[in-house]
C-alpha cells in the first residue's frame, strides 16, 4: 500500500500536560508568556504524518518481513516486537512531526527561556498529533486497540532499525519535511517514529525500560513484564 499523507493534524495542547512538563504546581501563578506562546503555536503549528498499512510476509524466530520498500519486502529484527505480533497480519508503520513550521516558530525567540516554553509547546502539539494518527487509523480500519513500538525505544529494536522503518516511506518522509539524519535520529527534533499495531494486550516500550525522571514517559515500568511475556 502507498504511503498516506495527513497534512493537517491538529496542534493541541493539553494545558495541564504542559503545566506537568514544566512542573508547574498548582495553585503557582501561570508565566504569562505561556498563553501568548500556545495561541501562536495553535495558530502557526501544522503536525503531520505518513503511514501505510504493510501486510506481514512471515514471522522469524527474532522479527518480522513485512512487505513494502524498493525490494518489496523489509525485515524489522526485534524479538520484543516479534512477539507483540504473535496474532498480527498487518502494521501500520509511521511517521509524525509537530512540523517544520512550529521547529521554526520555536528556534525563533533570542531568549532561551521562550525557547524553552516553545519546546515544551513543541512536545504536546506532538502528542497530540501522535494520538490523532492513531485515532485516524483505527477510524480507517475499524480496529480495536493499538499499541505502539518505536525504534530506538528499547535495546531490543535499537535505532539502526530506522534505515528498514524509512524505507517504507521512500519520498512521503520528505514530503512532510522529515530527513534521516546520518546519526538516525530525525529533523525536525519534534518527530516520532514507529509502527502501530492491533494487539488486545496493550503494550508501550516504557513497561519494559526503567529510565528514571523520563519526561515522556507513558507507561510505569514493570520490572516483571519482560520475564512474564518475553522471556
Ligand atoms: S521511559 Fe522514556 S526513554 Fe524509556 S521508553 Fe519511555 S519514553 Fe523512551
Amino acid at each position: 500500500m502507498e504511503p498516506i499523507i495527513l497534512n493537517s493534524l491538529p496542534a493541541e495542547i493539553d494545558r495541564q500536560s504542559l503545566f506537568d512538563s514544566l512542573r508547574l504546581k498548582p495553585g503557582r501563578p501561570v508565566p504569562p508568556e505561556l498563553d501568548r506562546l500556545t495561541a501562536d503555536a495553535q495558530r502557526l503549528g501544522r503536525p503531520k504524518a505518513v503511514y501505510l498499512l504493510a501486510g506481514i510476509l512471515s514471522k522469524t524466530d527474532n522479527g518480522v518481513l513485512v512487505e513494502g520498500g524498493p525490494d518489496g519486502e523489509v525485515a524489522f529484527e526485534s524479538h520484543i516486537l516479534r512477539l507483540n505480533l504473535e496474532p498480527a497480519h498487518r502494521l501500520f508503520p509511521y511517521l509524525v512531526t509537530a512540523g517544520v513550521e512550529l521547529d521554526d516558530w520555536a528556534r525563533s525567540d533570542p531568549d532561551p527561556l521562550i525557547r524553552f516554553y516553545a519546546d515544551q509547546i513543541q512536545e504536546q502539539a506532538l502528542h497530540s498529533a501522535v494520538h490523532a494518527l492513531a485515532d485516524h487509523v483505527a477510524a480507517a480500519y475499524q480496529i480495536g486497540p493499538l499499541s505502539r513500538m518505536n525504534p530506538g525505544s528499547l535495546a531490543d529494536w535499537p535505532l539502526t532499525q530506522q534505515r528498514p522503518l524509512f524505507s517504507l516511506f521512500g519520498e512521503a518522509a520528505a514530503a512532510i519535511g522529515v530527513q534521516l539524519q546520518p546519526s538516525l535520529l530525525m529533523t525536525p527534533t519534534k518527530t516520532v517514529s514507529g509502527i502501530l499495531f492491533e494487539s488486545e494486550t496493550s503494550f508501550a516500550s516504557c513497561q519494559l525500560c526503567p529510565r528514571p525522571n523520563c519526561p515522556n514517559r507513558r507507561a510505569p515500568y514493570d520490572p516483571d513484564l519482560y520475564e512474564q511475556r518475553y522471556a
